[in-house]
């Protein structure tokens, strides 16, 4: 699957009406609370960052994001424009309302220091990923690491070849390229600005990204 056919859905909210505006720095964990009807936007301020996130409802972390309900749901193995995210109670999270980069990955998962070894060699063992960014989010909410789930990749650019291979490529979103979602019932969204500098998946050169919040 590629981009060529893909139209932007825009979005008309203006940065300087949102309640919440925060900077993830490059490498960094973030949490923060979404609440029903709110809507909730990511940006990938310099293009090519892969953004690993997950969604908890506030009211029981363990109803969380599911990726295999999720895909089934809408029967594509993409997040992009008119997704409904599900949680593994069969309950929709929020809704993909605008996106202007196209097709965000929501089957390979976060990076670790195990995989990282598979992938890029031993000596990458003792370098920081995404397992550890969720591990110090997660944390602060009373949850371990039982509670990470498989999670969506915003902006991460993995093809699926037709007998189902999938790679990681490198990334196809441009600076201030965003993805936005309204929330369905109050959520905990729990990020790791990925901090992988091995994996073409952003551009071998992590950087920060933006996560701002509306009240409608
Ligand atoms: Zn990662």
């Amino acid at each position: 699957m590629t981009n060529s056919t893909f139209t932007p859905v825009l979005s008309n909210r203006d940065s300087a009406t949102a309640i919440q505006d925060e900077m993830i720095q490059a490498e960094h964990p973030w949490s923060g609370i979404v609440r029903k009807g709110q809507v909730f936007r990511i940006i990938d301020s310099e293009g090519c960052q892969a953004v690993d996130t997950l969604f908890y409802s506030l009211a029981d972390h363990t109803e969380r994001y599911s990726a295999q309900d999720t895909v089934l749901a809408q029967g594509t193995p993409y997040i992009g424009p008119g997704s409904v995210l599900y949680s593994n109670r069969g309950n929709p999270l929020a809704t993909v309302i605008a996106d202007t980069s196209g097709s965000h990955d929501t089957s390979a998962g976060a990076c670790s220091c195990e995989s990282n070894t598979v992938r890029f060699g031993h000596q990458t063992k003792y370098m920081h990923a995404c397992r550890e960014n969720f591990l110090i989010a997660v944390s602060r909410h009373g949850m371990g690491k039982r509670d990470i789930v498989p999670n969506i990749n915003f902006f991460m650019n993995v093809p699926i070849d037709p007998d189902g291979t999938l790679a990681i490529a490198d990334g196809v979103s441009s600076g201030g390229d965003y993805v936005e979602m309204v929330a369905h019932q109050d959520l905990l969204c729990v990020i790791s600005n990925c901090p992988q500098v091995n994996n073409p998946c952003n551009a071998f050169d992590p950087t920060p990204i933006r996560v701002l919040v509306w009240a409608d």
